[in-house]
């Protein structure tokens, strides 16, 4: 094409309101808001117009341009943030949203969101009261700790605990606990950002109690313990238990704090999973603040949960950085109908989505994944080998480190697909459906998928597979 040529096409290009005229006649365009409509078409002309300007001869008809335009705006409006199918068997997946609350939390967000609440009303003396009353006298009962405190995240938790505690002083910590947990949280960074200088004692396998008893100076603010979450240290490893160590902090005038990470408030053992560390055994401890997440093995919303001694919470709820990192209404809520649950534990295994699917014995997982099979093959009939496969499913998380929970899950061989293929489709489709690859099988893992669930996986795989 010439120069004149391209010039020739730009000018014959329809103008947006033109477009606009004719969409008005379609049914589509009362859905959407004309806003959207207009982003859309201009979008949909400009890159037309690099088309033309570029080496491809783009052949451009009216009915092209509104076609295309509703089809972008129809995917403008469509939600960024939505549900998907969680196959993977980590129950613990941050990319996938972490916990799933349970459905007293989800009532309980329902009630006081669509109706004004006592966020920050005391209704007996109808004065201000404080928001955090919703849930600390839970989380004391639930953990023995004197005094308790709620903030955005266990990050958030960490940073103002350390600022408040340690600022413009040194913090003692073991070499083996200086930890990254996923998404850019090390423990030397955050001890940065809070105002402390790091002390680093012992060694990546071994620290001593008299690594932490010499590391003390004038200068010494803090004892800190971190909570491995993530890893394991193995062979020839020694480190000073947090009873210990408060121990040396009373004597020595230094608290101690534990980053438990995830932290537990039943004892897992029970279910003949490892123990986990729980936090009632931390404040027994006698640690004098002890931080731990709301979304890991507690099963509630995002929140960074803050438990000690009263007179150490208080210092903690006077720093102006508290203000900054408060949680709001919907996790207040969701909290509190959580914790709620742990009062009678049988029902807290029952009904938090976490602790249930963790706990999911093999027969149910057998079960699970028998009834999935079946109802895949009945749907994909030769178009893959659907097999059952003794597997494990990980927690995630950064709970229970290399813990594997053996598991039965669904595999599939396409017969005329490749798994890479497979899986692509899959997470494509809507709702997204995320497994796993292992070899040449995708993996279909029924610990993490929910009920009714089964159904639209199936039905996915047909259309996939069967190419309906
Ligand atoms: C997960 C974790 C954190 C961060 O907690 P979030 O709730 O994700 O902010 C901090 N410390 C440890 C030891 C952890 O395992």
């Amino acid at each position: 094409m010439t120069h004149a040529d391209k010039h020739q096409q730009l000018r014959d290009l329809p103008g947006v309101d033109h477009i606009l005229e004719l969409i008005k006649t379609d049914d589509r365009f009362f859905e959407l808001p004309r806003k959207v409509i207009l982003e859309s078409i201009r979008s949909v002309l400009e890159k037309i117009r690099q088309d033309i300007l570029g080496e491809t001869h783009p052949k451009i008809e009216n009915k092209d341009i509104i076609d295309q335009s509703l089809e972008l705006a129809g995917r403008k409006i469509k939600n960024r943030l939505f549900p998907v199918i969680n196959a993977t068997g980590v129950v613990l997946h941050t990319n996938l949203g972490r916990a799933l609350l349970c459905e007293d939390a989800l009532e309980n967000i329902q009630a006081i969101s669509r109706s004004y609440s006592n966020l920050e009303l005391n209704i007996a003396t109808g004065k201000r009261g404080i928001r955090y009353t919703a849930v600390e006298e839970l989380i004391c009962e639930l953990t023995g700790a004197q005094s308790a405190i709620v903030v955005n995240n266990n990050a958030g938790a960490v940073l103002l605990a350390l600022n408040t505690l340690a600022q413009d002083t040194e913090v003692v910590v073991s070499r083996g606990e200086l930890v990254e947990i996923g998404g850019s949280f090390r423990i030397p960074d955050v001890m940065t950002k809070s105002g402390c200088r790091l002390k680093e004692v012992g060694t990546t396998n071994r620290t001593h109690l008299r690594d932490y008893e010499q590391a003390i100076t004038e200068h010494t603010g803090l004892f800190l313990k971190v909570h491995a979450s993530n890893y394991k240290i193995e062979g020839f490893t020694a480190s000073v238990g947090l009873a210990q160590l408060s121990k040396l902090g009373k004597r020595k005038n230094i608290p101690v704090m534990e980053d438990l990470g995830s932290g537990t408030l039943i004892d897992f053992s029970a279910y003949g999973l490892p123990p986990e560390p729980m936090v009632s055994d931390s404040i027994a401890a006698g640690a004098d603040v002890v931080t731990f997440s709301g979304d890991k093995l507690l099963g509630g919303p995002q929140s960074g949960i803050i438990v000690g001694q009263k007179q150490t919470i208080d210092r903690i709820k006077a720093n102006p950085l508290t203000r900054a990192l408060r949680i709001d209404k919907l996790t207040l809520g969701a909290l509190e109908a959580t914790l709620k649950l742990y009062r009678d534990e049988k029902r807290a295994i029952r009904e938090i989505p976490t602790l249930r699917m963790l706990t999911m014995s093999h027969e149910q997982t057998c079960k699970k994944a028998k009834d999935l099979q079946k109802r895949i093959l009945k749907a994909v009939d030769t178009a893959a080998r659907v097999e059952l496969a003794d597997l494990e499913s990980r927690p995630g998380g950064g709970s229970f480190p290399e813990l594997k929970l053996p598991t039965l899950c669904v595999t599939i061989s396409p017969r005329d697909m490749s798994v890479a293929r497979l899986e692509k489709h899959l997470r494509l489709s809507s709702p997204p459906i995320i497994g796993r690859i292992e070899g040449d099988r995708y993996i279909l893992d029924p610990r993490t998928i929910q009920t009714g669930q089964e159904e639209i996986i199936t039905t996915t795989l047909e259309k996939i597979l069967l190419k309906k």
